[in-house]
């Protein structure tokens, strides 16, 4: 029986990184979302794992939402065969029509731009505007320096312990499929 459609917003890095295994499960990624018939909602570039991410979505038949800013077109590489692409004056812009149009937000292995948006993100949640999911793609525990640093930011008093309750870090894009199927039902 088909799962109801879900829009997953994948933030990711712009880069390859230095593992082959991080492009391979932003591929894995990409199939799930499509075979799930899931929506991929993504920063629209055609470079490091967000190109990977689009290009294996897309060729296994998912539908495409891209949202870039005018100034990254050339920079990202704008993916223009999308199944829709928002052009936005600005970054910020971005991120909320990214975040709008998604049921779910799921970070991928990437840089400062990567963690910028999850911490938008996060810091939403923590503030009361949305209850999404956010799952961090936990790759080999790429991401557990950043939950150490929300810990320790939560053990010195600057946080409530609920931050560590808005997002999850799953070690699998299979693991990540049971959640968001559950999230679909
Ligand atoms: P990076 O993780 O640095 O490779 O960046 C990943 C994505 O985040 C790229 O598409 C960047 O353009 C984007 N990005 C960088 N800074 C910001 C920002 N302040 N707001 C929204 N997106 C950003």
């Amino acid at each position: 029986m088909p799962l109801p459609a879900l829009s997953i917003c994948v933030f990711c890095g712009s880069r390859p990184g230095t593992s082959p295994l991080y492009a391979a499960q932003a591929r894995d990624l990409g199939t799930l979302i499509a075979r799930r018939g899931w929506r991929l909602v993504y920063g629209a570039g055609d470079i490091g794992i967000m190109g990977e991410i689009a290009r294996s979505a897309q060729g296994a038949g998912a539908d495409v939402f891209g949202v870039i800013p005018t100034h990254l077109m050339q920079a990202e590489q704008g993916k223009r065969n999308l199944g829709t692409l928002v052009v936005t004056e600005t970054m910020h812009e971005r991120k909320k029509v990214m975040f709008t149009n998604s049921d779910i937000v799921v970070v991928l292995p990437g840089g400062a731009g990567t963690l910028d948006e999850f911490f938008e993100v996060l810091t939403w949640r923590q503030i009361g505007l949305h209850t999404k999911p956010i799952y961090l793609l936990d790759l080999d525990g790429f991401w557990q320096p950043l939950v150490t640093l929300v810990d320790h930011v939560i053990a010195q008093g600057f946080a409530d312990p609920s931050l560590r309750s808005f997002f999850r870090p799953v070690a699998t894009v299979a693991e990540l499929d049971a959640l968001l199927a559950q999230a679909a039902d």
